[in-house]
């Protein structure tokens, strides 16, 4: 596809990416190496290591970013009711044959064998019925439940292998009896509150009075600006989808235990259900797992990755993530700087223009902010300007704005630090961090010439400035201008 170099040249990626931090990308070299190759937000996943090394990456990043002027928003997500087995004989993972017996017990019991292994929750045995399956370390090992008692679990081994220590299980069709955010989650979020995490992601959530606990929780520890999202990995969530949305701020669609707990031919279908109707109902949503997922040994990708990461692209998308890529991973900033080729390729195309033009002409909700929103992004897609320049007091406008898939950046002007990491994970939105004016002429100008500064417009450019507010606040105005940037000095007209 022909692209003029120009448009190339100075394309702003809308796309965001979010990158799992692990042992590859934990250190302050790597880290800053990730960032400038385009990471957006940081996941610090709280199913693996200490809350002191979680502490110590949110530390560095926040430096890293400060010095380097990026927006970098962290997510903590959340272990959540994942079922796990325990240790094992001196650590040494186990055989598992197909046909015999294997007993998962409640009971404390360290030293796992062949014949027994502790499990996690110690309500399962009594959640279980003869005949259902458990699957283990992502479905690899699958174990079918023949009876249970008070405390354990009595298996058949259907499909044998090795087991190492601490495995996840999955239980599909089981009706497992522990919900999120478990206490685990609670005292994790109580410590991400404390660190000053941007975004807090759910897992295994089935319903959404879920997510309604974890606010109020994050309304009784002092942060109820937090955004939740929700992570789509179990049958019951997609079952109770629409729900769900209307209560998260965004989602994750989960591929990795998703497609364990429905087989992995169900999620491509799944995917662009789920995408879609996000979209349709104005909640941003991140497509996770194995993206790249050769990358974790290799220094390129198949061709089916890189499809895969731009067919997420093409359907609308808001952020695609990468997991063991970078978490631990031999390339974890080569698998930074793959991802975002890709998604510049995928967006330079006349697919993606369609796509983001059909994505804004959606019905969904139409509240008076919405139509504002549409308002202004189709002004910008009419005039093909090159940048919408705004000032907002929260991140309700912006928002607003990229979720109608602006055809142009979005500089989001703030003067809170938590606003402008918070915006990073928005489509298409570049957080800046400025001074307020009270002044509308001046704020404007400033904003104009900051823009102009630190290199998203230049002379001659189209561009579109507005300074909004949420329309049933305060009932100040919402102001927009157009103007041309003049050769030698900056102005505007209304
Ligand atoms: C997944 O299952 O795809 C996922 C993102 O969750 P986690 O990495 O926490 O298992």
């Amino acid at each position: 596809m022909n692209v003029p170099p120009d448009r190339r040249e100075r394309h702003v990626r809308r796309t965001k990416i979010v990158a799992t931090i692990g042992p590859a990308t934990s250190d302050e070299g790597t880290l800053r190496e990730l960032i400038e190759a385009g990471v957006n937000v940081a996941r610090l996943n709280f199913s693996h290591g200490t809350p002191d090394e979680h502490e110590a990456v949110v530390r560095l990043i926040r430096r890293i970013a400060q010095d380097m002027g990026r927006s970098v928003g962290i997510l903590q997500d959340l272990q959540g009711p994942r079922l796990r087995t325990g240790t094992l004989v001196r650590g040494r993972p186990v055989i598992l044959v197909d046909g015999d017996p294997l007993v998962l017990t409640t009971q404390d019991w360290p030293d796992g064998t062949d014949e027994k292994v502790w499990v996690s929750h110690p309500g399962l045995p009594q959640d279980v019925r003869p005949g259902d399956r458990l699957l283990i370390a992502d479905g690899v090992l699958e174990l079918e439940v023949a009876r249970s008692d008070e405390t354990d679990i009595h298996t058949v081994v259907v499909h044998g292998g090795e087991l190492g220590e601490r495995k996840g299980i999955n239980a599909p069709n089981i009706d497992v009896s522990v919900v999120s955010p478990t206490d685990k989650d609670r005292e994790d979020l109580a410590r991400g509150v404390t660190l000053g995490v941007d975004h807090v992601a759910l897992s295994f959530v089935r319903t959404p009075e879920e997510i309604e606990a974890t606010r109020d929780t994050l309304r009784s520890l002092g942060a109820p600006q937090m955004s939740i999202i929700a992570k789509i990995e179990r049958a019951e969530a997609l079952e109770n989808l629409d729900a769900i949305l209307d209560v998260s701020d965004g989602v994750m669609l989960a591929r990795g235990d998703l497609g364990v707990d429905l087989g992995p031919e169900r999620v491509p279908v799944i995917q662009k259900a789920v995408v879609h109707l996000a979209a349709q109902k104005r909640v941003p949503v991140i497509v996770a797992t194995q993206m790249l997922e050769s990358m974790i040994g290799n220094r390129r990708p198949t061709r089916a990755e890189a499809s895969d990461v731009a067919n997420a692209v093409l359907e609308g998308a808001d952020a695609v993530m990468l997991s063991g890529e970078t978490s631990i991973g031999a390339y974890p900033v080569e698998s930074v700087e793959t991802m975002d080729r890709i998604i510049r390729e995928a967006e330079w195309s006349d697919e993606y223009l369609e796509v983001s033009r059909r994505a804004s002409a959606e019905s969904g909700s139409d509240g008076q902010d919405r139509k504002i929103a549409r308002a202004v992004v189709s002004l910008l897609a009419d005039l093909d300007a090159t940048a919408l320049i705004v000032f907002s007091p929260d991140d309700q406008m912006p928002r607003m704005l990229s979720l109608e898939r602006p055809t142009a950046p979005v500089l989001a002007f703030t003067d809170s630090r938590a606003l402008y990491r918070r915006m990073a994970l928005l489509h298409a939105v570049q957080p800046q961090l400025g001074v307020q004016h009270d002044n509308t002429d001046v704020m404007l100008d400033y904003m104009l010439s900051e823009a102009k500064e630190r290199g998203y417009i230049r002379e001659r450019d189209e561009v579109v400035v507005a300074r909004l507010a949420p329309h049933d606040v305060d009932g100040a105005p919402s102001i927009i201008s157009v103007l041309r940037i003049p050769q030698a000095q900056l102005g505007h007209r209304s």
